[in-house]
């Protein structure tokens, strides 16, 4: 099935550019991103003779080195810390000859039967075969307590954490699907949910509201905002403003144990989006059931391309998905 349409696509840019930056490296399959989808698509490019090169991006590792505990990826019982996961998901990249390098794809040129990509503006790669792994990032308030708590209370994924805050009381911040999504996830596990909201609407869909209004252990702050956070040795509690910047405004103070951010994420794609199609969000658009991207030869993986699931396990699979794609494609181009 064909779901995209085609695009009327320049190259000439891209042409000036390779002139100016002279070396071109040719490789079969190119990676580009250092998370579970790419390191995942590096192991098994690499098993069949791919001679992947994949480039790390900024974030050697991806979202998880940016947490401790992992305890939900199947083979660690005893659980594992993020930084340590994805080393040993490098090593075993680099078992079978992965090329892990250093860089940033800074821009792209997908209108030729080869693909190329310039790395932190000076590199020029020509690859047969592209396998865009490179995330979604949580949206933060931009509170500086955020980061003082990071780890210590303050999460943006309900699936990942919640479990560490079994019987406690915890916020959620947003009014969309996913907020009341994570709300109600939450609310299966934690004492006391408080669904913070900026509006006195909520803007999730008439099913997802019904769910949280209809959970006993959600409360909604409707029209509160937090400021900051407060606590020890982590998360003690929120300090709110209720009807900020009108004559009723009030600082309003809750105890919580947790505080989930739920305002979206930006999909890692900006570099990408003059040759392939996203959704309005920027997640890249895949032929469903398979890594294809609307471009032959260019496949993507994990969170870029998941709105909905965006797990270590589910990039990791994603990330096989597209390695075999890519070597099911290369067989066919003979
Ligand atoms: C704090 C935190 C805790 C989490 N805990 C869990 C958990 O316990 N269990 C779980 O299953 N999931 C957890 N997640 C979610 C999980 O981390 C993600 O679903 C997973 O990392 C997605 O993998 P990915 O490979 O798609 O992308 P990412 O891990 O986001 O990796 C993206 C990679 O792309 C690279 N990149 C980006 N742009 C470029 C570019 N232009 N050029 C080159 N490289 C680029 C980055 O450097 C990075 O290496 C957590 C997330 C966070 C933030």
């Amino acid at each position: 099935m064909d779901i995209f349409k085609p695009m009327d696509l320049q190259s000439e840019d891209a042409g000036d550019k390779e002139k100016e930056i002279g070396n071109v490296e040719k490789v079969r399959c190119l990676i580009i991103g250092s998370g579970p989808a790419g390191y995942t698509a590096a192991i098994y490019a690499a098993r069949a003779n791919l001679n992947p090169v994949l480039y790390t991006g900024l974030e050697m590792g991806g979202q998880l080195t940016t947490t401790t505990e992992v305890e939900n990826y199947p083979g660690y019982p005893d659980g594992v810390t993020g930084p340590v996961m994805m080393e040993e998901f490098k090593r075993q990249a680099e078992r079978f000859g992965a090329d892990i390098r250093f860089g940033i794809a800074t821009s792209v040129d997908f209108s030729g039967k080869k693909h190329k990509v310039t790395i932190d503006d000076n590199i020029l790669i020509e690859a047969d075969t592209v396998i865009i792994a490179t995330g979604a990032t949580a949206k933060y308030l931009g509170l500086e307590a955020e980061a003082k708590y990071a780890g210590m209370g303050v999460s943006a994924c309900a699936t990942c954490d919640g479990f560490f805050y079994k019987g406690k009381d915890v916020a959620v911040v947003g009014g969309g699907d996913t907020a009341a999504e994570e709300a109600t996830y939450l609310a299966g596990l934690c004492n006391k949910v408080y669904l913070i909201v900026r509006r006195n609407v909520l803007r999730a869909s008439k099913v997802m509201q019904d769910r949280v209004m209809n959970t006993k252990n959600i409360e909604i702050l409707w029209e509160h905002q937090a400021v900051d956070l407060f606590g020890e040795n982590g998360v003690e509690g929120a300090s709110l403003v209720r009807k900020k910047g009108t004559p009723e405004e009030e600082n309003v103070r809750i105890r919580i144990d947790g505080f989930f951010l739920a305002i979206g994420h930006t999909p890692n794609s900006e570099v990408f989006r003059d040759y392939l199609e996203t959704d309005q969000v920027g997640y890249i658009k895949t032929v469903p059931g398979t890594s294809k991207t609307n471009i032959p030869g260019v496949f993507a993986a994990g969170d870029i391309q998941d709105p909905h699931y965006r797990q270590a396990v589910t990039a990791a699979g994603s990330g096989c998905m597209a390695a075999i794609d890519a070597e099911r494609y290369l067989a066919d181009m003979g």
